[in-house]
């Protein structure tokens, strides 16, 4: 199914992505998309992760950057400034006022801590309880539009035992309860596949979570999380996800509507 909106958009403040924030404008345009939305990696004020994320006094030239395009470009796209947070309770004033400078914000959980702790290392069975956990309070918040790759925990696993059900359903019953949709991520198939007990395959969209979200009827958008301009051009992508994810029934948004 083609989408005509992307809402997560890196820029090279991350550390870790690539390209000026206008090249993302210039290919989410030839992309065909009406409507962009930048999400880089939130900074927290104190917490310095140069690798992983913008810093905090970052935030406001990010911002400024990003308005700037949306006016020299709306009569081509419809642009949005955003972030993808993660949710530390120990953060939450600091989000509420984050949220008001901004157009939208979405979850994305990597770390246990706010200066570290990848789940993407490993993720044990307490750690994927934890990131339920944070994930159920994120969206609770009412601060985000969406959760990003919510079968992000799989980069840290080998198995998807009784633990990750466990969390899955969570997680879904919260997407439901506070009405966030989940985020069929497309680039965790550009990763290199593991060794999973059931077959060497990516990370996500990892199917046994996405027959859990259709058991629950989760609605589901697609998001290129881009960390290089050209990722936007690989449409490809939804085609090979719809593959990882047939036959599973997924009702898919055409339009996300921003919190
Ligand atoms: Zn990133
Ligand atoms: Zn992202």
């Amino acid at each position: 199914m083609k989408q005509t909106f992307n809402f997560h958009t890196h820029t090279s403040r991350c550390g870790h992505a690539y390209g000026w924030d206008e090249q993302y404008v210039k290919a989410a345009i030839k992309a065909g998309f009406q409507k962009l939305g930048f999400s880089d990696h939130m900074g927290y004020p104190g917490y310095s992760m140069p690798k992983d994320r913008m810093d905090g006094d970052q935030v406001f030239e990010y911002l400024e950057s990003i308005e700037k395009l949306k006016n020299q470009y709306q009569d081509q796209i419809q642009i949005y400034k955003g972030f993808e947070i993660e949710w530390y309770d120990s953060q939450k004033d600091y989000l509420i006022d984050m949220r008001k400078a901004c157009d939208y914000m979405i979850l994305g959980q990597h770390m246990k801590h706010p200066y570290g702790y990848g789940y993407d290392y490993l993720c044990d069975d307490e750690d994927v309880m934890m990131y339920a956990t944070q994930i159920e309070a994120g969206m609770a918040s009412g601060l985000v539009s969406y959760l990003a790759h919510p079968d992000y925990f799989m980069l840290g696993r080998r198995d998807f035992n009784e633990s990750c059900v466990e969390a899955s359903k969570k997680i879904c019953e919260a997407s439901l309860r506070y009405q966030v949709p989940l985020e069929i991520n497309l680039k965790g198939l550009t990763k290199t596949p593991g060794y999973y007990e059931d077959g060497k395959v990516s990370a996500y969209p990892y199917r046994r979570f996405w027959e859990i979200a259709s058991s629950y009827g989760c609605e589901a958008v697609y998001g290129f999380d881009a960390h290089s301009p050209a990722d936007l051009l690989e449409s490809s992508r939804i085609h090979r996800a719809d593959e990882i994810l047939e036959g599973i029934s997924i009702h898919h948004l055409s339009e996300l509507t921003l919190k």
